[in-house]
């Protein structure tokens, strides 16, 4: 309920709180806070249901792990880590978030980032839309030759795939070939002008990873691996993640 007070009921010990201090390198600094509030007054979620960082963290500190751990609000943290940046302290919030999420069961994660996370692990091109590598090639190729035609001063620009030694191996949110495929091309041309080597990789192109924000640290690792691997395997130097 908006504005309802936090009643403590007897001195309680935050397992929850404890168990992520346990993860992180100098206790993420969860029990330094000062109760300035400055977490709160730049994140995009404070006020949604009726929490902001600095009262998820005191709440946290109070030992009341039911409410912190089935509280809806830790899906509407963004991850911009804004909060870290502005601590005086330096205490890690979102590693706090990032943990409660984890706790919730698989299956009752929103549905949204859920779905795109299992997408991703459909094929070897990670993509949360399910695009498979063929799509894409299929898609990069063609919108290349559309803008080498009618645009002759970008007749030599190129957008390869798998291009073996580029020094830059470069992602791409998977909604650009998918559903704005002009938008491919900005980035291209940027590229062509300033003389870049660079490749997509047939295998991990895609540049989102929701298995990250559904707190699935398996999932995220699987798809960073393929995506690592894949500029690896094509002797990249640069890894250029646009997400
Ligand atoms: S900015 Fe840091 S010290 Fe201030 S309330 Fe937030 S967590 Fe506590
Ligand atoms: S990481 Fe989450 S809690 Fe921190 S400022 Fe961003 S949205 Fe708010």
């Amino acid at each position: 309920m908006p504005g309802e007070p936090i009643i403590i009921k007897g001195k309680k010990k935050s397992g929850f709180l404890d168990k992520v201090k346990e993860l992180l390198p100098e206790g993420g600094n969860l029990n330094l806070c000062l109760t300035c509030g400055a977490c709160s007054s730049g994140c995009p979620a404070t006020g949604l249901e009726d929490m902001d960082p600095r009262k998820f963290l005191r709440m946290a500190a109070l030992g009341m792990d039911k409410e912190i751990l089935s509280t809806p609000w830790v899906w509407m943290c963004t991850m911009c880590q804004r909060c870290i940046y502005v601590c005086p302290m330096q205490i890690d919030i979102s590693q706090l978030v990032y943990n409660a999420r984890a706790a919730w069961p698989r299956e009752e994660r929103p549905k949204g980032i859920l779905g795109s996370c299992d997408m991703a692990l459909r094929n070897d091109s990670c993509s949360a839309m399910g695009t498979s590598e063929e799509d894409f090639k299929f898609v990069v190729e063609d919108v290349l030759e559309e803008y080498q035609e009618a645009q002759p001063e970008f007749k030599d620009m190129e957008a390869p795939i798998d291009k073996q030694g580029a020094e830059f191996f470069l992602n791409q949110n998977s909604r650009e070939p998918v559903t704005e495929p002009d938008e491919l091309v900005p980035l291209w041309k940027i590229l062509h002008l300033a003389g870049v080597d660079w490749t997509y990789g047939n295998k991990g192109w895609a540049a989102e990873n929701y298995c990250m924000f559904l707190a699935d640290d398996q999932a995220w690792e699987h798809i960073t691996r393929i995506t690592a691997k894949q500029a690896d395997d094509l002797g990249c130097k640069i890894f250029l993640n646009t997400e």
